[in-house]
């Protein structure tokens, strides 16, 4: 179930956290990789480790431009993409009194901007290729509002998810696929930037107690990815512990 094999994907902020996860978990389900991120000594430890099937590409998302370098560089590489998983995202905690118009811009550039291009610029190869499957890498912030200090990556959120069901909608006809996953509190660098008392007193409110794995957030990203997930589209997975029961 749910293997990936041979099966072309590119993961973008796959240099730690969630996405390294996706790496792992895309690789032993037989995918053959095309790992992203600004972090490139990191992606490309990870490239290595993965083995012949994976390569390592260093892109800012935000700039559209290296968007469009970056798919033409995959493309070269690999012939076709068949997975795009637009996981690469930043959290920082700015309250809404302290926000200025650079957090806004960087913030929606680089969380929603970059997701909207990249799905944009796959679109063709992927319809050439009879199809494809799209998962955008959306947050609990996104369905219900951030709980921590991050009122614009939460409108960051809603609008990966809004935009997802639009786009869906779109290129389905296409055979292309486009669903998101919310993550709830998963435990990486981007929670454990919160005091540990605020850590705390969120894993409280979860159902099951506990943050997430990163494990756990990638086998969801595998099963939209796989060809069980065939009749799924412009949904939105919760992976929260039951946090978020919308
Ligand atoms: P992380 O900070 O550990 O990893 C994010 C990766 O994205 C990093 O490797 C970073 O270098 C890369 N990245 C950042 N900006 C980039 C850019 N402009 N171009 C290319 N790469 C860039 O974060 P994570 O916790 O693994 O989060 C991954 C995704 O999951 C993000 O979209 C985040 O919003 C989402 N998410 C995380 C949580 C959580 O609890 N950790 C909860 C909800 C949603």
């Amino acid at each position: 179930m749910f293997r990936l094999d041979n099966k072309i994907a590119i993961v973008t902020g796959a240099a730690r956290g969630i996405g390294r996860a996706i790496a792992r978990t895309f690789a032993a389900q037989g995918a053959r990789l095309a790992l992203v991120d600004v972090l490139f000594d990191e992606v490309s430890a990870l490239a290595a480790e993965l083995g012949d099937g994976a390569r390592a590409y260093q892109a800012d998302l935000s700039v559209v431009e290296e968007i469009e370098c970056l798919v033409e560089a995959v493309t070269g590489d690999f012939e076709t993409i068949d997975i795009l998983v637009n996981n690469a995202g930043i959290c920082p905690r700015l309250p809404f009194v302290d926000s200025t118009e650079a957090d806004w811009d960087k913030l929606v550039n680089i969380n929603a901007k970059s997701q909207y291009f990249l799905m944009q610029a796959v679109r063709p190869i992927m319809k050439v290729g009879g199809g494809g499957r799209i998962v955008n890498m959306a947050s609990a912030a996104g369905r219900v509002g951030s709980v921590a200090n991050a009122s614009i990556y939460s409108g960051t959120k809603g609008a990966v998810v809004m935009f997802s069901k639009a786009v869906a909608r779109e290129v389905a006809s296409d055979g292309i696929l486009i669903n998101c996953v919310a993550p709830g509190c998963i435990d990486t660098d981007l929670i454990n930037n919160l005091p540990p008392e605020k850590v705390q007193a969120l894993c409280d409110q979860i159902p099951v107690k506990r943050l997430g794995k990163t494990e756990e957030v990638a086998s969801v990203v595998a099963f939209l990815a796989s060809d069980e997930a065939s009749y799924l589209t412009g949904a939105v997975i919760d992976v929260s512990g039951g946090w978020i029961m919308p």
